[in-house]
């Protein structure tokens, strides 16, 4: 892929005064996020980071990754009502991961219960890099699939003005209009709204589970905005507020401060660090309710990455898909090289050759968030020490994508304004419901692409290290 803006980006003087103006578009357009300083509070904002020009994305990659979407879809549901594949798929891991196997005890009580909801809605992000094949051309690569709180669609939706600004001050006016509008805010309203309605209270409320300290609130609000434009009201409460103030009743509906919640939307909850026990009590409490949960926690246990190691061993898609040929084959053609690392002579065999080639892979534990996966010689040393011990059964290895890396600006508060080598990661917003058996909605909502300068091997937006960006189909 050529870097597209080669001649702009020698310009220095121009690119700092191209900056500051597509700063001052981004804060009007609401790209925002509280600072690191001031997390729960709005009193002072800034911008939430991105790149001065669109990156180059080939049209096609682009198109097969939203073909793609709603077969992942299908899947990730598929596999959230497989109780068994659950469980035999994370037998291993959840012996020796602590994290997933609360999850999954909290699976396994529902289960046990019985599960009362009856309306199931999925909000997911599909994520891939561009691998750079032998001969230079580019192929769709699934790094992950977010199954639990899928986060930026909000400001997703608001940077297309803002890169379209930047190529119109440069008289760019026709690249300008080759921006894709985006507007995955409004679809995943769409889904929360479908799912609220199948639930049938009018008077029932939408409870998102928030952080106390969150800086990407302006993302949860886009979403919150559209929900309230359609006359469904939003509660944000805290896991601690769950566990004093929620409370079932005998048909287990969910109440809280006294009011029917028809639809909980989780924002937190993906990582140990946010459960105490008694916050664990209160994902139990909201699990055994009637109410609709994004995810309900098999949804969220259907995207550990141990889960997307197993969807790629040989004939694991045409169990879960049967008859259905094309579907198969176009989830297969996005996996990587992905590996298991149970006990035994293939998981031997994947340690062996990521100890001899360690830039060829990444080794993932079971977490969310960025920042957990390790590298090079980090990598080594962990393989090292954990191939003898049945933990290295809670990480899985994948292959490592390579894409080829272009030139961009990474704008965030406080940095110059540089030209760095950059990577790509684009995700589809995915939006399914489900009422007891029936699909009745499956769609792809849109789009967020995120870039990254080269030497960080790892981490999204949230994290520090990838900016907010649009593609620019080529
Ligand atoms: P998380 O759940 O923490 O987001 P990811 O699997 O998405 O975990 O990995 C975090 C980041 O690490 C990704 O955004 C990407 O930049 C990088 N990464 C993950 N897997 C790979 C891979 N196979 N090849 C190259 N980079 C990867
Ligand atoms: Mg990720």
């Amino acid at each position: 892929m050529a870097t597209g803006w080669g001649s702009l980006l020698q310009e220095e003087q121009q690119l700092e005064e191209l900056a500051r103006q597509a700063v001052d578009r981004a804060l009007a357009e609401g790209v925002l996020l509280r600072t690191s300083q001031e997390p729960s509070s709005s009193d002072v904002v800034s911008y939430a980071p991105f790149t001065l020009f669109p990156s180059l994305v080939p049209s096609a990659l682009l198109e097969q990754a939203y073909a793609v979407q709603m077969d992942f879809n299908m899947l990730v549901d598929a596999v959230s009502q497989n109780a068994a594949f659950l469980e035999q798929t994370l037998s291993s891991t959840i012996k020796r991961d602590n994290f997933t196997a609360h999850l999954f005890d909290i699976h396994k009580q529902v289960l046990k219960e019985g599960i009362a909801q009856t309306v199931f809605l999925g909000l997911n992000r599909s994520d891939y890099m561009f691998q750079c094949n032998a001969d230079g051309s580019p192929a769709l690569k699934q790094i992950e699939i977010n199954t639990i709180s899928a986060s930026f669609g909000g400001l997703a939706s608001r940077t297309p003005a803002v890169h379209r600004h930047v190529l119109n001050v440069l008289n760019k006016t026709k690249e300008a209009a080759k921006i894709l509008s985006n507007n995955p805010s409004k679809g995943l309203a769409l889904g929360i709204t479908r799912a609220w309605e199948l639930y049938g209270s009018a008077n029932a409320l939408v409870l998102l589970i928030a952080q106390e300290k969150e800086r990407n609130i302006f993302d949860q609000r886009a979403i919150e905005n559209e929900l309230l434009a359609r006359n469904i009201h939003v509660i944000r409460r805290r896991f601690e507020d769950v566990s004093e103030k929620g409370s079932l009743d005998q048909d287990r509906r969910l109440f809280m401060d006294g009011q029917e919640v028809a639809v909980v939307y989780f924002r937190d909850g993906y990582m140990p660090s946010q459960y105490s026990p008694q916050n664990w009590e209160a994902r139990l409490l909201l699990e055994r309710s009637c109410a609709v949960k994004c995810p309900d926690i098999a949804t969220q246990l259907a995207g550990t990455k141990k889960v997307q190691q197993e969807l790629s061993r040989m004939g694991v898609l045409e169990m879960l898909l049967p008859g259905q040929p094309e579907t198969v084959a176009r989830l297969r053609a996005t996996f990587a090289g992905l590996y298991s690392l149970d006990m035994g002579e293939e998981g031997d065999q994947a340690i062996a050759e990521a100890i001899v080639a360690p830039s060829q892979f990444v080794l993932k534990p079971q977490r969310e968030g960025g920042g957990n996966n390790l590298y090079g010689e980090e990598m080594v040393q962990a393989l090292e020490r954990l191939k003898d011990s049945e933990e290295r059964a809670s990480y899985i290895l994948m292959e490592k994508i390579k894409p080829e890396p272009f030139g961009n600006c990474l704008l965030r508060p406080g940095s110059p304004v540089q030209v760095v080598q950059c990577i790509s990661e684009l995700g589809i917003f995915g939006v399914y419901v489900r009422q007891g058996k029936t699909l009745v909605m499956n769609k792809h909502v849109g789009h967020l692409l995120r870039t990254k300068a080269i030497e960080h091997a790892d981490g999204g937006v949230a994290a520090g290290v990838a900016v907010l960006d649009n593609p620019y189909p080529v």
